[in-house]
């Protein structure tokens, strides 16, 4: 199948065109023309399958063929609601290449940084809108933004929401927006917990489901039993035989994953931690010089590395196990 055949706008395919995809990817051409369609879709998929472009095209085209409405003030038209702020960016920065020859307008807000220019971008009204709960719910109480006007709800990474213990947060934004609204619901997992929440905000939802809860099959594997003292030793053993390429580490807590970095960098290595201890700042930095190439090393807990794609990583490290099998799906899949 080819990107021509969705019926998408000359304005997407040119901008899809630009990023040399061979072709669309199983989620793409499962989820698409329903997504096109208006119907509500349960996307069982983890990062990396091509998730962002299932929903953002179609989502882009019904934006578009729906014309130009006049935007209300502070109003969305589309808003996708995300975990991470990290996570946010990069669905954003997305929404913005996928977007570009449109003229649709959009706009990401999340926490940890200033809110002003976030509430300028919204005073007009944007198009789509991709939002982390914490921030979103916090100018909803200031009345700075409107959501009673959004054709198309996404949530994003729904398991690591429900984790990260913002259910009664998406509860109280899915009651902000119209019940005649089209919801896409995408989630690595699907434990029993999100099945219920599906069956809250999707109406009569078409199920897409690629790659069951299982490791991508290109990544092999290895364990190495070894006491706690002896962790690190092994750890710094192991960078030595992982060639030149990037390696991401996987610590259980913040405090750890920046003592690791630290004894990383103090024996020469190029590494960098990405933790929730961190400002917004520092996070964004950490993330960008490991993708550019500035660090070689990122150690990260899972929540702050949740989502996060970066295309090339040669080894995953499991410093500490991870606490569930689907943790570790979540670790390597990327
Ligand atoms: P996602 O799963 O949405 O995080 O996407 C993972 C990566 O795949 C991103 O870097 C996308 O730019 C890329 N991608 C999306 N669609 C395709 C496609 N059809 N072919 C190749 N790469 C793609």
């Amino acid at each position: 199948m080819q990107f021509q055949e969705f019926g998408l706008s000359p304005e997407i395919l040119r901008a899809v065109q630009s990023m040399n995809y061979p072709a669309p990817t199983p989620i793409q051409e499962q989820a698409i023309p329903h997504v096109l369609e208006g119907r509500d879709i349960l996307g069982s998929a983890q990062t990396g399958t091509g998730k962002t472009a299932a929903f953002a095209l179609p989502i882009l085209q019904r934006l578009l063929a729906a014309g130009r409405p006049k935007r209300g003030k502070r109003t969305v038209r589309s808003l996708v609601l995300t975990p991470t702020r990290e996570l946010a960016v990069q669905v954003g920065e997305s929404f913005g290449a996928y977007a570009v020859h449109t003229g649709l307008r959009h706009a990401t807000i999340y926490g940890g940084v200033s809110q002003r220019p976030q509430e300028q971008a919204l005073l007009k009204g944007v198009d789509i809108l991709v939002a982390t709960p914490g921030r979103l719910l916090d100018l909803m109480n200031q009345k700075l933004i409107d959501l009673s006007s959004v054709e198309v709800f996404v949530l994003d990474e729904a398991d690591r929401m429900f984790d990260m213990g913002f259910l009664p947060d998406i509860r109280r934004i899915v009651r902000a927006t119209p019940e005649a609204r089209q919801t896409l619901l995408f989630s690595a997992t699907m434990p029993e917990d999100i099945r219920q929440l599906s069956a809250e905000v999707l109406r009569d939802p078409l199920t897409v489901q690629i790659g069951i809860s299982a490791p991508v099959e290109t990544v092999s594997h290895a364990v190495y039993p070894v006491p706690p003292h002896l962790k690190t030793p092994l750890l710094m053993e192991l960078l030595l035989q992982t060639g030149d390429g990037p390696v991401l580490v996987f610590a259980r807590t913040k405090h750890r994953a920046k003592r690791i970095a630290e004894e990383l960098a103090d024996a020469g290595h190029s590494a960098t931690c990405l933790q929730g201890n961190l400002s917004q700042t520092r996070r964004q930095a950490s993330l960008n010089g490991f993708r550019d190439g500035k660090y070689r090393i990122m150690v990260a807990t899972d929540i702050a590395s949740r989502g996060i794609d970066v295309a090339g990583i040669s080894h995953v490290i499991n410093y500490d196990m991870p606490d569930c099998a689907d943790a570790y799906i979540h670790r390597i899949g990327r």
